[in-house]
């Protein structure tokens, strides 16, 4: 199974969040092996993009939640008021937000431990420094829980093309055995956690990155509003899973 997880980021709203997936279901009608594709909107358009993908296997997810589930947050968003509304995923420990907000990896620990609680799956990222931020941000985290958790290795420079553009293949794949270790040693032991790659994925160099058997995925930023990448970019997660199929 190959992941796609679109974060939109603060791209699209509401009506043309939905013509956008509208657009991206029309694409992919009839394909019975989809990989597993997470859309990420923006708080506001959750609710309509529930309606939209409720019939699909398109699945829903969020760019943020708090740590707290209820109580006097002005202007949080907890995680069980995300299952509510109908999200299964949720990224949490972005870049963007630790270098906006400030968040720390005590506190993406604790937004990790509470996500976990409401049984959403959590999308964690990891920038280039690997293992400081995955120990931290997995704190507290059980192994039971484990089966719930992707890692995503989203080194900043290579987000949204700021410098470099997209990371080399090969540390990529340096930087998984990296994560690997460090969960391996978290965990007692080989955990299953699917791996993914994020920072300037686009319909051009998708595959890359998807048909290698140790990347389970991409977390795609800015070429996920776009649905020419967008759907370029799924087309190359069905190829890597069905290499004689397309
Ligand atoms: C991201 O922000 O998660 C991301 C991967 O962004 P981009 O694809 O725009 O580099």
């Amino acid at each position: 199974m190959k992941y796609v997880i679109a974060n939109w980021k603060m791209y699209q709203g509401t009506r043309g969040g939905a013509a956008l997936v509208r657009a991206m279901l029309r694409a992919y009608r009839g394909k019975t092996d989809l990989p597993e594709v997470v859309v990420c909107p923006g708080f506001l358009a959750i609710g309509e993009l529930q309606k939209v993908l409720s019939r699909s296997r398109v699945k829903l997810g969020a760019q943020d939640a708090f740590w707290e589930d209820d109580g006097a947050h002005t202007g949080s968003v907890g995680p069980s008021m995300l299952k509510d509304a109908g999200c299964e995923y949720v990224i949490l420990g972005h870049s963007e937000r630790r270098a906006e907000f400030g968040e720390t990896n005590e506190m993406v620990s604790k937004k990790v431990g509470a996500a976990l609680r409401a049984s959403l799956r959590v999308v964690l990222c990891v920038g280039a420094d690997i293992e400081g931020p995955l120990r931290g941000s997995l704190e507290g985290v059980l192994r039971k829980d484990v089966g719930r958790l992707l890692v995503v290795y989203e080194p900043e420079g290579a987000i949204s093309s700021q410098g470099r553009g997209a990371e080399d293949l090969e540390k990529v794949l340096e930087a998984f055995a990296k994560i690997r270790a460090v969960l391996k040693d978290l965990f007692n032991g080989a955990v299953s956690v699917p791996l993914l790659y994020g920072g300037s994925v686009d319909g051009e160099n998708a595959y890359t990155y998807l048909r290698e058997d140790a990347i389970d995925g991409v977390l795609v930023g800015s070429a996920s509003v776009k649905i020419h990448h967008i759907t370029d970019i799924i087309g190359a997660a069905l190829r890597a899973m069905n290499p004689r199929g397309l």
